[in-house]
């Protein structure tokens, strides 16, 4: 690297170490920040020489990145940003940290996908889904959808990874002259019901969708989920045994494993690393508090949502809601979830907007109470299962009153 990278990297690193010694967490978004103002090509170089995955998506990037990492690993030491901090400061950081490794799996933030390509000349991109996020802040879905597209058009050498199932990342995806198609499902439909590319209809039947005036439509998947399994292209079946919950995250074990292949790995030799992968940044930590096994899910916009009731065991649930800055500041979007699974069980609601999800509660016709603390959620259900659901801030002070699980 030329001495100024040198210079900025090692800075970085110590900024990172400083911040996380003063507990200010874990430092790496203050650490990129820093090495980015001295050398502002940084990424660029500590990409230089690795091979490279990128892991894009509205949800599910963050365990499908420590998932893909861990298939990688098969090869040698792979570095990775695995606390979310998935900007261009937290990728220049997590390499900066890592020093030479001859692989890097970097979750990104769909908006940044164009920039951290152009960066890091990847050699894989995996496209998970698009959906409706944020909605005081974050882009259109079509909007969205055509910027990956745009990307993927001025980088016809990225061996592409995409959804089969989301029809807004096959447009995006078909913009690239390489792609793999897997199939990891989509349970919420409500942002592809128009056609990307025409502005027709979209029809579904089964695994199937179509739009009713141009071409496109589903292709057909290389990499497919069946039971707790996934088959890969040559038909083989690989049971996937999962310390994460949900068949959600059986679809982000298949997407690693097609990862993982572009590099040479064969899903025999990744499928077992899988099972290492626990909780992520205290997704899915179980923790005992008097008697109490909770378990804690993020639930950061409605597809999300939908996904974690799909999770949670029939026992009492805490959900909490906050509508700070990183959550976005408009909760209407709590409209745009059916809370009728949650029926029939204990429903507790706590965070600073706990009133919105009273209200959607009552419109839903589901019973519930509102208690004003994390310790009053806990002493109020029976020993046995406490299920959370939780958005961002609300989720991350919760992992704080258990001291930081993760
Ligand atoms: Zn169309």
């Amino acid at each position: 690297m030329p001495l100024r990278a040198k210079v900025a990297s090692s800075v970085s690193r110590t900024a990172a170490a400083l911040s996380r010694a003063a507990g200010r967490g874990d430092g790496s978004v203050i650490g990129g920040w820093i090495g980015l103002k001295i050398d502002p090509d940084l990424l660029a170089h500590l990409a230089n020489g690795r091979a490279i995955a990128l892991v894009s998506g509205t949800n599910g990037k963050t365990t499908t990145t420590r998932l893909t990492a861990a298939a990688v690993g098969v090869l040698g030491p792979v570095a990775t940003n695995s606390y979310g901090a998935n900007m261009p400061t937290g990728h220049t950081s997590a390499l900066a940290k890592a020093g030479h490794t001859p692989y890097a799996v970097l979750e990104v933030d769909e908006h940044y996908l164009a920039q951290v390509i152009a960066a890091t000349t990847p050699r894989v991109v995996a496209l998970l889904n698009l959906s409706r996020d944020q909605l005081d802040r974050a882009k259109e879905v079509a909007m969205m959808a055509d910027l990956w597209r745009t990307a993927l058009a001025d980088h016809p050498d990225i061996l592409v990874v995409a959804n089969a199932d989301d029809p807004m990342v096959v447009y995006a995806a078909v913009a690239s002259p390489q792609v793999t198609w897997f199939s990891a499902g989509q349970r919420w439909h409500d942002d592809s019901w128009v056609c990307p590319q025409c502005g027709a209809p979209i029809e579904r039947q089964a695994d199937q969708w179509w739009c009713v005036n141009c071409p496109l439509r589903r292709p057909t998947p290389q990499w497919t989920v069946e039971d707790d399994g996934v088959i890969d292209p040559r038909g083989a079946w690989h049971k996937v045994n999962l310390q994460i919950p949900g068949k959600v995250n059986v679809g982000n074990a298949a997407t690693a494993l097609a990862v993982a292949s572009q590099f040479g790995v064969r899903p025999t030799d990744a499928v077992g690393r899988l099972s290492t992968v626990t909780s992520v940044a205290g997704r899915y930590a179980q923790v005992m508090r008097d008697g109490r096994n909770i378990r804690l899910l993020l639930a950061k916009n409605p597809a999300s949502w939908l996904e974690a009731f799909d999770m949670v065991d029939h026992a009492p649930t805490l959900l909490s809601i906050n509508a700070r800055d990183p959550d976005g500041l408009d909760t209407s979007w709590l409209f745009d979830v059916d809370f009728a699974p949650l029926r029939g069980r204990q429903v507790l609601i706590t965070g600073d907007r706990a009133y919105d999800l009273a209200v959607r509660l009552e419109v839903n016709g589901v019973p519930f109470r509102h208690v004003l603390s994390f310790d009053e959620a806990v002493t109020s259900v029976p020993p046995g299962r406490l299920e959370v659901i939780a958005n961002y801030t609300a989720f991350q002070d919760i992992r704080a009153e258990l001291d930081r699980v993760n």
